[in-house]
């Protein structure tokens, strides 16, 4: 199949593009990595009257420190922030989850902020934003604005975004010390989207006692699904394996993961506990070894 028929415009910086959404609206879509978009326009399932490409724009895709934070351009690419030392030294989450997108062909030509905005409900980064409480940084010609992830995912491949609004930025906070981070998936075929992915983050003191622990999950509901109070239930304990497990069933309890034609509901559910139990347990080990210490203290 081709495309249908668009108008194709290249603004050469975010100024210019802002000002074409603003004019086009909902008429016109965004052009990043294509991965997604091009397949959607071949099948005629977009059928934009413009197409505003992003791959003139400088500056757009930078990986850097801020205050910190770890902030990273819409457009950089997944590759570049797979490879980046900045993101494996500062954000080792997000530096475990990129491989797991698709395959490295994609990877190279697929945005970060492609993959946030297209919104997946399987997809990867959602649910290391979600985990990590990063924000989402996004700007139109009136201004900009940062949403908390529970506010830029909206539903299944929807997110809070205006039409006259971009992606441009993603901001991720430091960890503290003594911090473990996991990210585990279950697909069929490796660079198959994920039946189950679990992004966590875990946090103890100096005498081993959990002081914080963030868990989101992704292909298990619209949005990322974070579950906040299984994750507390660890606050204030010693993160045994028993206690660690008790987490791992809260959360399949609390899950409701529709069946598809890739995996029942039922099966959905049984993964998102155990790959929680054992992404919780990569964390705890990971608090003993070379992960702990990127953050501040
Ligand atoms: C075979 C295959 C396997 C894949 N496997 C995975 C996987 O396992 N996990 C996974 O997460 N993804 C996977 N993907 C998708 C891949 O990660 C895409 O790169 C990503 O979904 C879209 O990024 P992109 O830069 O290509 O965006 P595009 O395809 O160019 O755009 C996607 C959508 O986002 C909008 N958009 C893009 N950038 C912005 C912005 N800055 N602001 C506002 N809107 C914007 C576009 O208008 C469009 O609607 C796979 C793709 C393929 C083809």
């Amino acid at each position: 199949m081709k495309p249908p028929r668009f108008d194709y415009l290249a603004p050469s910086s975010l100024d210019e593009a802002l000002g074409l959404l603003d004019r086009h609206g909902a008429q016109a879509k965004v052009l990043a990595g294509g991965q997604s978009l091009v397949p959607l326009l071949n099948f005629r399932l977009a059928r934009p009257a413009y197409l505003v490409d992003l791959n003139e724009i400088g500056g757009f895709g930078g990986i850097q420190m801020d205050g910190g934070d770890l902030v990273i351009g819409a457009m950089a690419r997944q590759r570049a922030v797979e490879t980046s030392p900045l993101v494996r030294a500062h954000c080792p989450l997000l530096a475990e989850a990129m491989p797991q997108i698709g395959h490295v062909q994609i990877r190279n030509r697929g945005t970060f902020g492609g993959s946030i905005a297209h919104a997946d409900p399987a997809s990867e980064l959602p649910a290391v934003i979600a985990a990590l409480d990063g924000d989402l940084v996004v700007k139109s010609v009136r201004g900009e604005r940062a949403l908390k992830p529970q506010a830029f995912f909206v539903s299944y491949f929807t997110t809070a975004l205006d039409p006259n609004e971009l992606l441009t930025s993603v901001r991720l906070p430091a960890l503290p010390t003594r911090t473990g981070t996991a990210f585990l998936e279950m697909s069929r075929r490796h660079g198959d989207f994920a039946l189950v992915g679990v992004a966590a983050t875990l946090t103890v003191d100096d005498t081993g006692v959990c002081t914080r622990c963030a868990l989101a999950l992704t292909g298990v509901g619209p949005t990322p699904v974070v579950p906040r109070e299984a994750g507390n239930a660890l606050v204030g304990v010693t993160p045994t394996p028993d206690a660690i497990a008790e987490v791992g069933r809260r959360v399949s309890a609390i899950v409701r993961p529709e069946s598809d034609l890739h995996a029942s509901s039922d099966y959905r559910t049984h993964l998102a506990g155990l790959l929680t139990e054992r992404a919780l347990t990569r964390c705890v080990e990971r608090t003993r070894g070379a992960h702990q210490n990127h953050g501040r203290p």
